[in-house]
């Protein structure tokens, strides 16, 4: 009876702790060497990333017999909080593949197709993306001009551009992904509104190739990001995933995933700028007094820290109720992401101007975190669609507001 008290909902489980102990010692002794280089020079770090695989972080969410860890969304909330304290562009790619990838795929895919494909999207061996966006449609996803249609042979024929993939590229020679998670529009149903199916399209595949690699981008610059073409492009019957015309529900049960795994980015990058804002105030003087002592500063820092327990809780309270397998939790998918991202915006703003100068150059680090905090506001739906959703979820049941 008295569990609850010493339950903490971060870590709920010992295996929970565990992996973000060894994700934390992952992090400081791989990830943060790196990351300043690779976010200046706009380079995706392949070899550090199929690391992540022998980990067994490629396939958190994975089953066992798949070659993943068979975990949960709070774990997979863990693994981006603790990336995303050193390196959130990276931790970008980390989530393209295993958040809206591998997971997708082991959620919705066959047996047959998941056989074939999450062991090596586990391992590392297979990079993987996640496509949707395209030049024209981004918030209004479902207008989609990407079109499959059936030839007579029964093979299908992409025809389409999509924008913004993260890890669309995996290096700067334009090697295109290996695994494409694709959503196309197959028709449409009789009351007008689009039939979206999905597909997977693997490297080598007639018809698919990169396009640009998206350079100069603010933040998140240590993953790639690009365009992805398809000209007539073939792909057998057998790599549609599930029913024709119906991947809708799942696309929509996918995002509150990346939602919460948006968030939980800005949580590690909340932390992250804490902490360097309140050592810096302790050991920078100025008018003969550490900086703390100012009430100006004081204000910076307790504001940081009530938004970053706020969000905390939300996000790991939003997991715990979360599952993998069924949707129905945009409310606080949406609104964990809402809050926490602009928080964390606000929190590596306050880390920059309690560091002064010092927090204007990279090797102070909050200045990276902040143009990458930028990107939780736009990526996996904007603050406005969140403020859209959460409102349309509101009316329709008013229940959650008075529980
Ligand atoms: C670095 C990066 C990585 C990305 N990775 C991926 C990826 O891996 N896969 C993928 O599919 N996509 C990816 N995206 C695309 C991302 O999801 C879209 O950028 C996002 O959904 C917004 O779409 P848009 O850019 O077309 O903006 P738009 O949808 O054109 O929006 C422009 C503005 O209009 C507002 N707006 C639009 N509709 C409404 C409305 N109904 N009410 C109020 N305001 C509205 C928006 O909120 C926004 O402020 C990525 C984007 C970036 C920048």
């Amino acid at each position: 009876m008295d569990d609850w008290k010493t339950f903490d909902i971060a870590n709920p489980s010992e295996e929970h702790a565990m992996i973000r102990e060894m994700v934390r010692d992952f992090v400081r002794e791989e990830v943060e060497p790196q990351a300043l280089a690779h976010d200046r020079d706009e380079k995706f770090n392949l070899e550090l990333f199929r690391q992540l695989g022998e980990y067994g972080l490629l396939g958190i969410t994975i089953p066992e017999q798949y070659g993943g860890a068979g975990m949960d969304v709070t774990a997979a909330a863990i693994v981006n909080e603790e990336l995303s304290y050193s390196d959130p562009g990276f931790c970008l790619a980390y989530l393209a593949h295993a958040q809206l990838t591998v997971n997708n795929l082991a959620v919705n895919g066959s047996d047959e197709q998941k056989a074939r494909y999450l062991p090596g999207l586990c391992s590392g061996e297979l990079i993987g993306c996640m496509a949707m966006s395209e030049p024209d449609y981004g918030t209004d996803a479902l207008g989609m001009t990407t079109t499959a249609t059936l030839n007579d042979d029964g093979n299908w024929s992409i025809n389409g551009r999509k924008m913004w993939i993260t890890n669309g590229v995996i290096d700067d020679e334009g090697t295109p992904a290996d695994i494409v998670w694709l959503y196309a529009r197959t028709g449409t149903d009789d009351r007008g509104r689009p039939e979206i199916s999905t597909f997977i399209i693997e490297k080598g595949m007639e018809g698919y190739k990169s396009g640009q690699k998206i350079i100069d981008k603010l933040g998140m610059r240590a993953s790639n990001t690009s365009e992805l073409v398809f000209e007539d492009c073939i792909v057998p019957p057998e790599n549609l995933v599930g029913e024709l015309g119906n991947s809708i529900r799942h696309m929509m049960r996918n995002l509150e995933l990346e939602r919460i795994s948006l968030a939980a980015q800005a949580v590690g990058i909340s932390r992250r700028c804490l902490a360097d804002m309140t050592r810096y105030a302790g050991e920078r003087e100025a008018f003969g007094q550490p900086i703390r002592e100012f009430g100006q500063m004081q204000r910076h820092i307790g504001e940081s820290w009530a938004e970053y327990r706020a969000m905390r809780a939300y996000l790991y309270e939003t997991c715990r109720v979360t599952s993998l397998a069924s949707g129905g939790h945009r409310l606080d998918s949406d609104g964990v992401k809402l809050f926490a991202t602009t928080a964390a915006k606000n929190i590596a703003d306050r880390a920059i101007q309690v560091m002064g100068g010092y927090g204007y150059v990279g090797e102070y680090v909050v200045e990276r975190l902040w143009r990458d905090a930028k990107l939780l506001e736009i990526g996996g739906g904007t603050l406005e669609s969140h403020q859209k959703n959460i409102t349309r979820d509101l009316a329709k049941n008013p229940e959650p507001i008075e529980e």
